[in-house]
Parts: C-alpha cells; sequence; structure tokens
C-alpha cells in the first residue's frame, strides 16, 4: 500500500470514530476539528495529509517543527504547537505557530507576546491545564500545565497581551486516570474562563486514546498522532 493510501484508511477510520462519538454525545461533526500530530513524521506526509484534506497540523519541538512548517508553508495549513514551551523557544515558535496550545505559565506570556510583535502576528494562545489529582493541590503536573487555580491570573496575562489572543484551553489526560472525568473538570475550568471571554471557546483534548471520551467532555479540537501517522518510535 502506498503511504498516501495509508494516510487515507487512517483518517476515514478516524473519522469514523469521531463522527460515531458526536452522534453518541448528541453533537454536531462541524464542532469537532480534527488536528494531525505530524511529529516526528517527514514534511511529506504534511504534504499527503494536505491533500487529502487536512487543514490543521501539530508539533510539539520548535526546531523540527520550524524546519516542517517552512517547507509546507505553500500549503496554507493552521500550525499548532503543542510541546512543552521553553521560555528561550517561545518567540521562534511565534514565528511559525498559528495557535500555542501549551501556555502554562506567566513568564511564557512575554516571551510569546514579543515574537509575536516582531514577528507583526496575532497569536493564538490556549491555557493548557494540569488534570492530575493533585495539581489542585499545586504539585508539579508530570505533563506540563497550570493548576486549574492558576488559569485566571495567566489568562489575564494574556489578556493584556496585544499580539496574543486568547481562544481556549487545553489537557492531556493523566496517565493512567480516567479520562471522560479528568475531560469534565477541563470543561468545568473552560466555562469559568469564557465568563466575559466569549471569544475563549476552544477546548483542546483528546489524542488516540481517548477521542472519544474527549469529544463527550465537549472537545472542540482533537490532537491525533499515531491513530493518523502510525506509530512513533518510543522516547519522542
Ligand atoms: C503526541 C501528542 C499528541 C498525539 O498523541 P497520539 O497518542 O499519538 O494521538 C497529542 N497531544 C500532545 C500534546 C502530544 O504531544
Amino acid at each position: 500500500m502506498s503511504r498516501r493510501d495509508e494516510l487515507a484508511e487512517r483518517l476515514s477510520a478516524v473519522e469514523e470514530r469521531v463522527v460515531a462519538a458526536c452522534r453518541e454525545a448528541g453533537r454536531d461533526r462541524a464542532e469537532v476539528t480534527v488536528i494531525a500530530v505530524t511529529k516526528t513524521y517527514p514534511a511529506s506526509d504534511v504534504e499527503l495529509l494536505g491533500e487529502l484534506g487536512v487543514r490543521d497540523v501539530a508539533e510539539n519541538r520548535e526546531q523540527e517543527a520550524g524546519a516542517k512548517a517552512a517547507e509546507c508553508a505553500r500549503l496554507g495549513l493552521c500550525w499548532h504547537f503543542v510541546g512543552q514551551l521553553q521560555t528561550n523557544k517561545a518567540s521562534a515558535v511565534a514565528r511559525w505557530a498559528d495557535v500555542v496550545h501549551s501556555v502554562d505559565r506567566e513568564r511564557l506570556v512575554p516571551a510569546l507576546q514579543r515574537g509575536a510583535e516582531q514577528a507583526g502576528r496575532v497569536l493564538d494562545c490556549l491555557l493548557q491545564v494540569a488534570l492530575d489529582e493533585d495539581a489542585a493541590a499545586g504539585a508539579v503536573a508530570a505533563r506540563g500545565g497550570a493548576a486549574p487555580q492558576e488559569v485566571e491570573r495567566l489568562a489575564e496575562a494574556v489578556d493584556g497581551s496585544a499580539s496574543l489572543r486568547l481562544r481556549g484551553v487545553m489537557a492531556v489526560a493523566p496517565l493512567g486516570a480516567d479520562a471522560r472525568a479528568a475531560f469534565d473538570r477541563l470543561a468545568a475550568v473552560s466555562e469559568r474562563l469564557r465568563v466575559g471571554r466569549p471569544g475563549a471557546s476552544v477546548i483542546s483534548a483528546g489524542m488516540s486514546g481517548d477521542l472519544e471520551a474527549a469529544v463527550l467532555a465537549g472537545a472542540t479540537h482533537l490532537r491525533v498522532g499515531s491513530a493518523i501517522l502510525g506509530k512513533r518510535p518510543p522516547l519522542r
């Protein structure tokens, strides 16, 4: 089978899952955007996905992503950054990313603002929320993210940045946790964030293994990697 056929087949299997989950949740399929997470895969795969109708792609490493986004610029895709963000990489990310999902501490905000301003762009930002049970108690989350009680302060920092636009929240379900219960906690954080901020309506949740739970909990964006592109080598 050609790589193109393989990707087409996996894309339609994911589409079937999303359609079934929307039906179960009583939601309109058009409310949910599938983002293909292309990390570790070559620009040629991004091109094939673009030909197959994918409009949104995500990466998690600044260097790899910047090069790929440049190579694929003519496709006009929407580029998402979903990796843990270091302050010293923030302004580089702001040059190519359309949406950053991983804003999880205040120090990142001026760095992203500076990068976006220098690039003459407006950057959409999602606040990454830690959903571990002990994040609420202030423990450092293993997979990144701000504790739910820190979200409002972080939101105010983004609100005050002219080149950043607050669009919503993002989370990764904690390992071994009940994904549905975790995503319900994210939905509650989203509801509070949207008070006075109707534009912050994005809920980025759900990956290859738990996208159904995310759709049931109200996710608007799913980040799907291995179910579309295949299993990645470990340790990435
Ligand atoms: C890699 C990654 C995904 C995609 O994970 P899969 O299990 O391959 O679908 C989603 N979100 C983030 C933040 C990731 O790093």
